[in-house]
């Protein structure tokens, strides 16, 4: 049990980010709930934490800005040593084929989705690396369903932005293997969360349930388990590893 190891979650306070919080907290991690704007669901996830018995803190900040990045880590600094990071924190913009997107809507998927989980590791890394004087840990970034499929007319600028988070995934594995850093990925298809909703498709569950393979979508929760077990010393072989939680969406041959 980790009793006095830090997680840092991006976007924590809902949907796959609060239920690895919760999860994460029963595991004994103390937790920084990062979130962007709404509160009020921050702090409830903190006080289902602390009503556990555990300590958590909730830490406002965009992970567009270089600037709320380094303010996020050194909140968890003045929390514990940092153990684990779950690079969570992203978004699917409203659907639209590529010749009508503009630069900013491009930019702004690749500056939350990509950028973010970029320098929210950099800022792990000085933290957990053996070399400068840390004590190793994870990193475990979202990707999705999206970076196969490539969502056409709809989303090719986050299925781009999941590309990328696949291949940052592996290059960074091998980069920090010898700072006893582990790198990996949790892959999920569809997801029940407010994530649809946020992205112009309310209706996007009833829509696409009868095409999936297990006849219904995922649960926050069926995530946060991958993402919990690839943490943990449990897969301390595990490095580099994308694990597709899709229930079946997306899978190769
Ligand atoms: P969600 O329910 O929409 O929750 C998003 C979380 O991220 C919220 O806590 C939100 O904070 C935070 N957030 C959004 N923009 C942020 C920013 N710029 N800086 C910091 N925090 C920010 O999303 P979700 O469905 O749980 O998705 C979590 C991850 O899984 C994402 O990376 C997503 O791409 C990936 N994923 C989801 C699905 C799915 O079907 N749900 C499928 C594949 C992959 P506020 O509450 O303050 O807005």
């Amino acid at each position: 049990m980790a009793t006095d190891r830090v997680m840092v979650i991006t976007g924590g306070s809902r949907g796959i980010g609060a239920s690895t919080a919760l999860l994460a907290a029963k595991a004994g991690y103390r937790v920084v709930v990062n979130y962007a704007s709404n509160a009020q669901a921050a702090e409830d996830i903190v006080g289902q934490i602390e009503a556990l018995g555990s300590k958590a803190i909730a830490v406002k900040g965009d992970v567009a800005s270089e600037a709320d990045i380094i303010a996020l880590f050194e909140a968890a600094d003045s929390f514990g040593q940092l153990s684990a990071l779950i690079n969570n924190a992203g978004v699917i913009l409203h659907p639209m084929p590529v010749v009508d997107m503009t630069a900013e809507r491009i930019e702004k998927s690749f500056r939350i989705n990509v950028l973010g989980s970029y320098l929210c590791a950099r800022e792990a890394i000085k933290r957990m690396a053996r070399s400068r004087g840390g004590a190793g840990g994870a990193i475990i970034n979202l990707t999705s369903a999206a970076a196969k499929l490539g969502s056409p007319k709809e989303n090719v600028d986050y299925a781009g932005t999941k590309g990328a988070i696949d291949t940052f995934t592996v290059g960074l594995a091998k980069e920090v293997a010898m700072e006893g850093i582990r790198v990996c990925a949790v892959r999920p298809g569809i997801i029940d969360t407010e994530i649809h909703a946020s992205g112009g498709q309310p209706d996007r569950l009833q829509r696409v349930v009868p095409t999936l393979t297990m006849q219904r979508a995922g649960t926050a929760e069926e995530v946060a388990k991958a993402i919990m077990w690839l943490a943990s010393d449990d897969a301390a072989y595990s490095t580099g590893a994308i694990l597709d939680v899709s229930g079946g969406r997306a899978i190769l041959p």
